[in-house]
């Protein structure tokens, strides 16, 4: 995925939750598993999403949507 505007104060932002962060779920490095959210309105990356267990924070480590552990998804629709 390209960015546009790859300087942007939320890139940076996200940029340092790579750096630092655990996922608040899962405990993986975000330098693992994180993949940063492109949107589309507001042309800038915003969010950051854990691919282990699609937790998605935003640019200040907040929990914007709380994912779902891998297992759980799959025996959901056995
Ligand atoms: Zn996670």
């Amino acid at each position: 995925m390209q960015f546009r505007n790859p300087k942007s104060k939320n890139f940076k932002k996200l940029k340092e939750i790579t750096r630092n962060k655990r996922c608040i779920i899962c405990l993986h490095k975000m330098k693992n598993t994180g993949v940063f959210v492109w949107s589309v309105k507001l042309r800038d990356c915003n969010r950051i999403k854990c691919i282990n267990c699609l937790t998605i924070y935003g640019t200040d480590f907040n929990i914007k949507t709380m994912g779902i552990p891998m297992g759980e998804v799959g025996s959901a629709w056995d």
